[in-house]
């Protein structure tokens, strides 16, 4: 270690030298705790190395002895030295090792520490403190990944779910309208011209009704599998909700009509289900696209209009024509008037006689209900008596006409002195809802009218729909000596074992079979084993439209009663009061 001594004036008076074995084995100049390729050195204000470590013995003097050579000062930048403060920089030396160099400044001492160490090194020695805990934080992350990654799978495996569930049908499996709604924009990318079959089951409610819902669910089921198996590849069946279904086909036109036969006759083959075999069937409305609608909701609602129709025809299948459109139209109007008609005001009954086949005279008398809307004028009974139902407000209406019916025939009665049965229609939305034993009765409490003059009159509807339910009513109905009549007989579907069981006392021919048994020999054939079934379950038999020239069948089969316009319209109770006194010479009393 070199100390000059300086005078007043600045000039060296003397230096103070001392030496230190750095090298010695006690030193504590060793650099032994230094890491490899470590390097210190400390340079005094003069330039002159005061300390250089590693450095080999044969090289010392060479290094201590002499300042550092003003050449290689030069190249180094003077501000490493005699700068107070640390100062950290890069060096890349001829072998280009890159270091990291650290110098310091001590003023009190006049001596600058410098410091290199490799970067090498220095990462290796960072490495070292740092691993356990990047392994830490790399495990930690890893396993967070894989924790990631299963949520991941799992929460899209939920989404499809969700999804699939939320555009299918989770009883059929089938798609939904949501699932259609999707696809539409799609199927009109891809097809010009498709055609929309809406299908409903016929008279699934029965199914649901008389053996559960969960059954009818089975049936449902089964009905799926089959129009799917049927549908090609490129076709759609949708469920649309309940026991309706919605194919998209591209097929021909032409081919249409065939196909929707096809699903027709697929869907009828019987089905076993819990021992008990159904044989279902289906009505089908089509709509075609562009031509009726351009838009999918629009053409649905065509479709749907025409399985209305296919229904209401009992035809299998209709395709939607702007006819149909009209028809809704007029029913919707039908609607809306019905609702706020004055019904006491504006619906009236009127009485048309039945006469004994035998002798002509009048044995009982059919009430028909009339209806004269102030706005529409008198509506057709076919025409508003359906939409009267869909809406129930038949029951309400089909009650006011009752008490009526009772009271101008029990009118009729006084002023002619002639005692007759009266009838009255009775609708399976009238029927078999509310408690109508309980209101007829009422009715009849109210008016007197004998409960053993009436008879009420049902279709074969009302045992399609829900036939123990319908026969319970029946039966209370005999029980109070109401007689029962099965009105239009032959138009539905009643099976000879189902009409066995029934407590019914009449049979009604219906008029489309009478109009001409004069001229067809196999509506005569119908109407005459309609009578043999009467007598057989010795019923009273009830010609409807009887006309003239029926009359010699009419007797010589056997028929009992018979009704008709040409032996008299349906007519008001003064019109009646008439009609008898006319026909047997009575004295009418006078009101
Ligand atoms: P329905 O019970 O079969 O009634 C007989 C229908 O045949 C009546 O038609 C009657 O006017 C008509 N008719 C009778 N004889 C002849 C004939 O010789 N020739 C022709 N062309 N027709 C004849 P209406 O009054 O138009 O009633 C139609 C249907 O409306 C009835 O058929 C019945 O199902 C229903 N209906 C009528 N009144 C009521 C009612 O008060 N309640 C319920 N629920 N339905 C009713
Ligand atoms: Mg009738
Ligand atoms: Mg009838």
């Amino acid at each position: 270690l070199r100390v000059p001594i300086y005078r007043k004036d600045g000039t060296i008076a003397f230096i103070m030298i001392t030496g230190i074995d750095v090298q010695g084995t006690k030193s504590i100049w060793q650099p032994r705790n230094l890491p490899e390729n470590f390097s210190t050195l400390l340079v005094n204000d003069e330039f002159y190395f005061i300390f250089v470590s590693p450095l080999s013995r044969g090289r010392m003097a060479d290094w201590y002895e002499k300042p550092i050579p003003k050449s290689t000062l030069d190249q180094l930048d003077l501000t490493w030295f005699r700068q107070p403060g640390t100062k950290l920089f890069d060096l890349r030396d001829r072998n280009t090792v890159h270091r990291l160099v650290m110098a310091e400044h001590h003023p009190d001492w006049g001596i600058t520490s410098v410091t290199t160490s490799p970067y090498a090194t220095l990462y290796y020695a960072l490495y070292e403190r740092l691993r356990y805990f990047l392994l830490g934080i790399m495990l930690f992350y890893g396993f967070a990944l894989v924790l990631y990654l299963l949520i991941n799978r799992q929460e899209k495996a939920k989404a499809r779910e969700l999804l699939w569930n939320a555009s299918h049908d989770t009883l059929t499996h089938l798609p939904n309208r949501f699932f259609l709604r999707k696809k539409t924009q799609q199927w009109h990318a891809q097809h010009r011209r498709y055609a929309a079959l809406f299908l409903d089951l016929d008279t699934f409610k029965g199914v649901n009704d008389n053996y559960g819902h969960p059954f009818g669910d089975k049936l449902l089921v089964v009905i799926a599998q089959r129009l799917q198996h049927l549908i090609d590849p490129h076709e759609y069946v949708i469920r649309q909700g309940g026991d309706e279904f919605i194919v998209l086909t591209t097929r021909p036109e032409a081919q249409i009509g065939a196909y929707a036969r096809e699903i027709r006759a697929a869907l009828a083959e019987p089905v076993t289900l819990e021992n008990i075999v159904l044989h279902p069937s289906a009505s089908i409305g089509i709509a075609h696209y562009p031509d009726d609608a351009d838009h999918i909701d629009v053409l649905l609602s065509k479709a749907d209009l025409a399985l209305y129709e296919a229904k209401q025809r009992k035809s299998g299948f209709f395709m939607y024509s702007d006819m149909l459109e009209e028809r809704a139209k007029l029913r919707y109007t039908l609607e809306v008037h019905l609702r706020k008609a004055d019904r006491k005001k504006e619906f009236t009954v009127l009485l048309q006689p039945q006469l004994k086949v035998q002798t002509l005279d009048i044995v009982g008398v059919e009430a028909l209900m009339r209806w004269e809307s102030p706005v529409l004028g008198a509506v057709d009974p076919k025409a508003f008596i359906p939409v009267a139902e869909e809406t129930a407000l038949i029951r309400e209406i089909g009650m006011l006409i009752m008490e009526k019916a009772c009271m101008t025939t029990m009118d009729v009665w006084k002023r002619t002195g002639r005692r007759f049965r009266l009838s009255v229609n009775c609708s399976a939305e009238e029927l078999l809802y509310d408690d109508y034993v309980g209101h007829l009765l009422k009715v009849l409490e109210k008016t007197g009218f004998p409960g053993t003059m009436l008879t009420i009159e049902v279709t074969e509807s009302v045992f399609i729909r829900r036939v123990e339910k319908a026969k319970k009513v029946l039966n209370t109905l005999r029980q109070h000596g109401i007689g029962v009549s099965l009105d239009d007989f032959g138009t539905g579907y009643s099976s000879l074992s189902m009409l066995s069981g029934l407590p019914l006392t009449e049979l009604k021919i219906d008029q489309s079979f009478m109009v001409d048994i004069h001229k067809d020999e196999q509506h005569l054939a119908i109407a005459r084993s309609i009578i043999s079934l009467g007598q057989m379950f010795e019923l009273e038999v009830v010609a409807e439209g009887a006309q003239e020239e029926h009359l010699v069948f009419l007797k010589q089969f056997g028929c009992t009663v018979l009704q008709g316009f040409a032996y008299g319209r349906p007519m008001d109770g003064q019109a009646l009061c008439d009609y008898i006194v006319s026909r047997s010479g009575a004295q009418t009393v006078s009101r």
